[in-house]
């Protein structure tokens, strides 16, 4: 038997035809590829976080229930202890979850362009994955074509990113409220971007049985924490919770997280100065010749190229030190699009001269 054999022999079909999800190397560039927080903390924000990690029992198991954690976030995103929450190691652990609980036929249905990582896991899972195109114009939700799609699929989940990632758009509300009301499967709305965008649904838990809103302290300024999270109906997350991995959260990750999220004013004014910076870099590449800026409610900005220009604007700020998006490879309303996270005035700027330099 050759080695080849034994791979293939090994490993589910659906996993020997996946692709590896890549992140491009970085080091030496200004980095804004992935969404990050470019801020750091004060030396006295520093110097606390540290006095509270020292006392972290490493040789101990962490505390399964991460409780004190939940208790902050239910008191910080005013959370009622009727919902459930559950924890991932980023919200992507949890979008694993929900997907690994469903049955083998289950069908998911997201928009597309979307979050990648609702088709990828899908596919991990061998579970199929019908993305339904956004409007070409705006990137909003094609209503009808969403609930068409409903009908026809009848999804057992159907995630929805509020802002929508790539596109950066809040969906409209009204649409998003009837496909939840349609919907005979869960509905999951993504609010990886909350801090950024003002609206959430977390307010409508009460309302609706098959709604879970899940958030991330990623983007927030978080990334290397990994910490993720899920509230609603007690009965749904109850069931996830009994595939949820006992230790999944570090006690690290924990102290931390409980830490930074009671230091709300730092972050208040981190989110406030990302919030103005994308005002400004969206004013500025709306002035460039051929170039396109979509509206944000995130701490990224989507833009069309000219035709095929896509590939090497990226190719030429990159070879500047600037690391953007690439969307241009996903095709479709893609095609001729990239995508830059908001950084610091100074990475910015960097970012709308070397754009200058590759259209000039
Ligand atoms: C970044 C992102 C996530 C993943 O967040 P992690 O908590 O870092 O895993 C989930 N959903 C959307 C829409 C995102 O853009």
């Amino acid at each position: 038997m050759t080695e080849s054999d034994f791979i293939t022999q090994l490993f589910r079909k659906e996993v020997l035809s996946l692709t590896a999800y890549k992140v491009n190397d970085a080091s030496g560039l200004i980095k804004l590829d992935a969404m990050e927080n470019p801020y750091h903390w004060p030396e006295p924000v520093v110097h606390d976080w540290l006095v509270r990690l020292k006392d972290s029992e490493l040789n101990r198991y962490p505390d399964p229930e991460a409780r004190r954690l939940s208790a902050t976030i239910r008191e910080i995103y005013g959370i009622p202890d009727q919902f459930g929450i559950l924890f991932g190691n980023g919200s992507d652990e949890i979008i694993q979850l929900l997907l690994m609980a469903l049955s083998p036929e289950a069908r998911i249905l997201a928009p597309d362009p979307g979050f990648v990582m609702y088709r990828q896991i899908s596919h991990s899972l061998g579970l199929e994955y019908c993305g339904i195109p956004l409007r070409a114009t705006d990137f909003d939700l094609d209503l009808p074509a969403m609930l068409e799609a409903i009908e026809r699929h009848r999804p057992s989940i159907i995630f929805l990113a509020y802002p929508n990632n790539p596109t950066g758009n809040l969906f409209n509300e009204h649409a998003v409220l009837e496909i939840i009301q349609t919907a005979k499967g869960l509905v999951v709305i993504d609010e990886a971007y909350a801090p950024f965008a003002n609206a959430s649904f977390i307010d409508r838990l009460g309302r609706f049985d098959n709604l879970l809103v899940m958030r991330t302290l990623s983007k927030l300024g978080l990334a290397g924490l990994r910490l993720g999270y899920i509230a609603g109906n007690p009965d749904i997350i109850g069931q996830l919770n009994k595939i949820r991995l006992p230790y999944n959260i570090n006690s690290l990750t924990q102290v931390t997280a409980d830490f930074a999220l009671r230091n709300s004013v730092l972050f208040g004014q981190q989110t406030q100065a990302i919030c103005d910076e994308r005002s400004l870099v969206y004013d500025a590449l709306n002035r460039f010749d051929g170039i396109t800026a979509y509206p944000s409610a995130a701490n990224f900005i989507l833009f069309r190229t000219p035709e095929n220009r896509a590939t090497p604007i990226f190719e030429s700020l990159q070879s500047q030190g600037v690391l953007i998006k690439n969307l241009a490879p996903q095709g479709g309303l893609l095609k001729n699009c990239l995508r830059t996270t908001i950084g610091t005035p100074a990475e910015n700027q960097a970012f709308l001269t070397a754009l200058s330099n590759s259209l000039s």
